[in-house]
Formats: structure tokens, sequence, C-alpha cells
């Protein structure tokens, strides 16, 4: 057990499966106190894992799609714990890949609140007390959608590109403070998101468009490798890393 976060405190949201699951693991098993965010009783499940190995956690178990949630985490883990260390917005949902043309306004507001809007609301909350103590790293789970057109549907993919720029945005205005945004963006890894539904659940139409797309991709990663990669940029050895936009894609993106 390595302990390069000992003593930090982080946020994992999406934490109850799948990518953030790994990464609220990964980041305790470092040292890391972790709360951890899920829509569902998952979240329990997470952080009594962290707690049979030893570690340090609670869950919080809140919808994202709700604006009041950011502040009721970072307030929870402030109350708990007195600081905030490190931000992991993981917690992210698909559309079905309807073309514009066919893209239900609802589905465009869910998808953009839950992938966008809820990272911008959790760093908001978690900002203040980054930038008082002069100290934070936040890392943002975007996607190989956020770096091409043409892998996901016209919601996902405009909220991940979105995401992109606010990391980048945040990295730049916050440099001289002490605060470190960046974001990774994995390939296809296995998760309930790309075994649970399949190409079966999404719009025919435009699986022929993206399917080919997706059918570049060297292969599916585990959870456990973009859990890696955030460990890296929430620890010290990633201190001169800021407003990186990584791919883990085993070189998809280099395609
Ligand atoms: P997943 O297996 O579907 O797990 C998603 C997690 O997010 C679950 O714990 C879920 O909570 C939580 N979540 C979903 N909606 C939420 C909400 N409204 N509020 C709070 N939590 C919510 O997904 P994943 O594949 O691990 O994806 C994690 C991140 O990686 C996402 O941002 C995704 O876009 C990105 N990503 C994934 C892939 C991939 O191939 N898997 C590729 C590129 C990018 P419950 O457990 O309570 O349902």
């Amino acid at each position: 057990m390595t302990a390069e976060l000992a003593g930090r405190t982080a946020i994992v949201t999406g934490a109850g499966a799948g990518i953030g699951r790994a990464i609220a693991l990964t980041l305790a098993a470092a040292g890391a106190k972790v709360v951890v965010n899920a829509r569902t009783e998952t979240a329990h499940e997470t952080a009594s894992a962290i707690r049979q190995g030893g570690g340090e956690a609670f869950a919080a178990v809140a919808d994202l799609a709700d604006r009041d949630a950011a502040g009721t985490l970072a307030e929870a883990a402030l109350r708990e714990w007195g600081r905030i260390d490190i931000l992991c917005n993981n917690a992210g949902i698909l559309d079905r890949w309807e073309p514009v043309a066919r893209l239900p306004p609802e589905t465009w507001d869910r998808v953009i609140a839950v992938n966008l809007t809820a990272p911008f609301l959790l760093m908001r909350a978690v900002l203040p007390d980054m930038l008082a103590r002069r100290s934070g790293t936040i890392v943002n789970i975007a996607s190989e959608g956020a770096l091409r057109g043409g892998a996901a549907g016209p919601a996902y993919t405009t909220s991940k590109h979105g995401l992109v720029g606010l990391t980048r945005n945040t990295a730049w205005m916050h440099a001289e403070e002490g605060i470190r945004c960046n974001a990774v963006c994995p390939g296809a890894t296995e998760s309930r998101m790309t075994t649970g539904g399949g190409p079966g659940d999404m719009d025919p139409v435009a699986f022929g468009r993206i399917g080919p797309v997706l059918g570049l991709f060297p292969h599916m990663a585990e959870a456990q490798r973009i859990a890696g990669v955030v460990l890296f940029l929430a620890s010290d050895a990633s201190r001169h890393v800021n407003g990186a936009i990584i791919p883990v894609d085993g070189g998809w993106s280099a395609a």
C-alpha cells in the first residue's frame, strides 16, 4: 500500500460503479479519505469496501442533476474533514446517440446537467476552500467523445467537449494559486456504461455512423487503467501538470 495521498481528502462522483468505483478505491488505497457519491445506494457499497480495506470513506447519495447536490457534497466533506484536496468529477451518463433532429430536449437537458453543469457546480463549491489554502487538484473524467465528433451522441459529445473547455479555463485561471485542473479521456472501458445497455439500446440509424468509429478502438480497458492515471493527477507526482487533457484509450485517438 502506497501513501502518497496520506492526509488528503477527496470527493469522487459516480463512484458506486465502474470507473468511479475504481477511482475511489485507488485514491483510498493511496491514503486519501474519500466522499463516495452515487445516485443510488451503490455509494454505500463502495464506501464500505474502502472501510473494510482499512481506509476512511463515507457515502453521499445524491442525484447530481439536482443543483443543490454539489453544495451538499462539499459541505459534508468540509464538516467531516475540514478540507477538500481532490475533486474527481466522474459521474456521467449517455444519450441514445439520436442525431440532433431526433434528440429529445429533455435528454439534452439531463445529459448536460449531469455531465457538465454538475462538474461546474462542484468545482464552484470546492474552490473557495482550495483557494483559501492555495492547494487543490481537480480531475475531470471526460471521454474519447471529447476528442472526436463521431464517437457518441450529440448531447454526450457536447457535454464532454464542454468539460474539456471548463478544465482548460479553470487550469489557466488558477494556475498561480496552487490549483491544478486536468481531464482524463477514457476510451472504451469495462463498466455498466459499456456492458449494461449496449448498442441494442442505441438509435439504430446513428449506430451506422458511430459503430465504425467505435470499431477503431484497440481494446476495452479495465476501469483500473483509468484510476491509475487519476491517482497520478491527484498526487504530487504530477505537480507541474495543469490543463492537460489525457487520452487513456490504448491509442484510439491517435488513429
Ligand atoms: P457507469 O458504470 O454507468 O457508472 C456511473 C456511475 O455514475 C454510477 O455510480 C452512477 O450511480 C453514477 N451516476 C450516474 N448518474 C448520476 C447522477 N445523476 N448523480 C450521481 N451519480 C450518478 O459509468 P462509467 O462507464 O464508469 O463512466 C464513468 C465516467 O467515465 C463517465 O463520466 C463516462 O462518461 C466516462 N467514460 C466512460 C467510458 C466507458 O467506456 N465506460 C468511456 C469514456 C468516458 P449509481 O451507481 O447510483 O447508478
